[in-house]
């Protein structure tokens, strides 16, 4: 049997703090500056997206894998783990 991604995640649990352990550093850079935008394609948990007039970071939905720092082109994200307590749990099956 194929198990799909989204059936993965649905066993993930997260405890969500309100203040963001992601931040864009620079907003301008991201849409003036970065041709890749690698961050809207590479996040599993879609974390990041495109709106109007900016990257929008929804941290809720991280699953703290960091390949966005790692992918980011311009170094252009703060990232941390989120605060003892909080973020995702994985459960494995
Ligand atoms: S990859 Fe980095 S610089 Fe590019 S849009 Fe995403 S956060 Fe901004
Ligand atoms: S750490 Fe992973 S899941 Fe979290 S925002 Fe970055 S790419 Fe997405």
């Amino acid at each position: 049997m194929t198990v799909k991604i989204e059936d993965k995640l649905f066993l993930d649990r997260f405890k969500v703090d309100e203040e963001s352990h992601l931040r864009i550093i620079d907003g301008e850079i991201c849409l003036k500056k970065c041709l890749q935008q690698s961050c809207l394609y590479l996040c599993p948990g879609n974390v990041y997206r495109l709106e109007v007039d900016r990257i929008s970071v929804r941290h809720e939905g991280c699953l703290e894998c960091g390949s966005c720092r790692i992918a980011c082109p311009h170094l252009n994200i703060e990232w941390r783990f989120p605060k003892g307590g909080y973020g995702v749990s994985h459960k494995f099956g």
